[in-house]
């Protein structure tokens, strides 16, 4: 597994990268933007959120948004870490990760929300769902699934795992011990 900050300093270095994808792939600028900033929101919504301590997304916005704003983004993370074992496909699988995380945020999000419009108004109404067909949400879902697919290859590759030992000699000492 690759630290957190190595997982942002990889998330930085793809950003240019994924964005020449949206520009090429798509209309020009705007999506090619859109798909940078979609990269780079995986620095937040990183498949980490799926451990029950304090990530370096939420260390980051606890920084950056303070405390207040800090505490809420990690309640709000609190659930999908407990139900969510580190690392499992759930979170960290290409594709699958970033699907079953947008659909969080807009499971928990819309609850909450209807609540907060139950208790403004008196009625709910529910959180509007941006229309993915859209091709500036479109590529910026692509960065995103781009970004995630960098840190589940930096969680596989054996290069940046934090052990002491190296994978095959850990495989020895599983099957010896
Ligand atoms: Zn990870």
């Amino acid at each position: 597994m690759a630290s957190g900050i190595n997982h942002i300093k990889g998330t930085l270095l793809i950003a240019i990268p994924v964005g020449l994808v949206g520009f090429f792939g798509g209309g020009g600028i705007p999506d090619g933007l859109a798909c940078a900033l979609g990269c780079l929101s995986g620095i937040i919504l990183s498949p980490d959120l799926d451990v029950e301590h304090r990530t370096e997304s939420e260390y980051l916005i606890y920084r950056v948004l303070g405390k207040f704003l800090g505490a809420i983004w990690f309640a709000f993370w609190w659930p999908y870490g407990k139900m969510i074992p580190h690392r499992s496909p759930l979170s960290h699988a290409p594709i699958l990760g970033t699907i079953i995380r947008i659909l969080y945020i807009y499971g928990l999000g819309g609850i909450l929300w209807f609540a907060f419009a139950w208790a403004i108004t008196g009625h709910g109404t529910w959180l509007p769902m941006p229309n993915w067909l859209h091709p500036l949400a479109f590529w910026w879902l692509i960065g995103l699934i781009f970004a995630d697919a960098l840190h589940y290859i930096m969680d596989v590759l054996p290069f940046w795992k934090q052990h002491r030992y190296p994978w095959w000699m850990r495989t020895l000492r599983k099957l010896f011990r």
